[in-house]
């Protein structure tokens, strides 16, 4: 796994329940998504009525489940978690909102992934608060209503463009997460370095937020790492050059490339003098799979003002030259 994907693991996941924050107030930046929700929250509390349905949209590891878990919290309700993937057919859906309590938080990650037929009886689910339940097969089916609870539903997904209109149009709000400044990084850092019980200088975490690719799962996972290289060089007190030693040591750069990102900058410009060079060829030059370019190292060199994607290939930037301590040639695509 790498140190600066943005899918979080089982670690992750067991560092990640001890560094959530638990209130809408401790959730760091995102300040418009958080000024909306809670007023959702206030006046669902108000009327003394379940919460609008909300969906949140935006890359991993920004705070959808966090939110969704803080959204219940808020609300004082319970909360079931679970996910499009896990929702094959339509009755793995039935069985979850058939025991759904009333006013409960239902949170569906990726839910764009659900399949076709949970799909639409989430549709009837989220507007009626009832589904109907198929039984038997072929002439002799029958179809059953249920009544539901009444429940929020808290939907995640990478990018609210991969659902489909009518699922869209069914959420009373949706929220946008954006990546996080180095400012809001160095925010989550101070909170988990306070948890974890660690000393750090002002500068070390701008220089842990500074590598971070403006995601806080990111950012908590290299602190991981820097208490660990403290830890084992007997470093009470970090400040930024013993930060920027332990993140050296794993070969995350001052600007968050690992070392795949740089074999594909350094590949297009030294192999390819800047491009436009195809993406296969480019990761056959890296010796990895085209889906890894493409998925795992792209989006950020491309964000970062690095890579530049033309219908002719792809490109180095200006940026990228600067990046590996070269001069930018005259001859550059860009
Ligand atoms: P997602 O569901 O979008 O993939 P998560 O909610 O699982 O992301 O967040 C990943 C980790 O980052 C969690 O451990 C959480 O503690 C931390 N985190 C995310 N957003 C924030 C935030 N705004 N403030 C503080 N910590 C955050």
């Amino acid at each position: 796994q790498r140190l600066v994907g943005a899918e979080g693991d089982y670690d992750d996941q067991q560092l990640e329940a001890s560094l959530r924050p638990g209130t809408l107030h401790d959730f760091v930046g995102q300040k418009r998504v958080r000024a909306q929700l809670s007023l959702v929250l206030e006046a669902s509390k108000l009327r003394g009525r379940t919460a609008d349905h909300v969906l949140l949209s935006g890359p991993p590891g920004l705070g959808k489940t966090t939110l969704a878990m803080i959204i219940a919290q808020e609300l004082d309700v319970p909360l079931r978690i679970s996910s499009g993937p896990a929702i094959q057919h339509a009755g793995d859906l039935a069985a979850i909102l058939s025991s759904l309590t009333h006013g409960e938080v239902l949170f569906l990650d990726e839910i764009h992934r659900m399949s076709r037929p949970a799909e639409e009886m989430l549709y009837m689910a989220m507007e009626d608060f009832r589904v109907d339940i198929v039984v038997g097969k072929g002439a002799g089916a029958t179809s059953i209503p249920l009544d539901l609870p009444p429940f929020t539903l808290v939907g995640a997904t990478t990018r609210a463009g991969l659902l489909p209109g009518p699922l869209r149009d069914r959420f009373g709000f949706t929220g946008h997460l954006e990546f996080y400044s180095v400012e809001e990084l160095e925010l989550v850092l101070r909170r988990s370095a306070g948890l974890l019980d660690l000393t750090m200088t002002s500068e070390a975490f701008t220089e842990v937020a500074s590598r971070s690719r403006g995601t806080p799962r990111i950012a908590n996972r290299l602190l991981r790492r820097v208490r660990d290289w403290a830890l084992v060089h007997g470093v009470e007190r970090i400040d930024a050059r013993a930060a920027g030693s332990a993140l050296d040591m794993y070969e995350v750069d001052a600007r968050g490339l690992d070392r795949l990102d740089r074999n594909v900058l350094s590949a297009l410009v030294n192999k390819f003098n800047g491009g436009p060079v195809g993406l296969s060829t480019l990761a056959i030059a890296v010796g990895e799979e085209t889906e890894t370019v493409e998925t795992v190292a792209e989006p950020f060199l491309v964000r970062e003002g690095l890579l530049g994607r033309t219908p002719r290939g792809r490109i180095a930037m200006a940026a990228a030259w600067e990046h590996l301590g070269l001069d930018v040639p005259e001859h550059a695509a860009f």
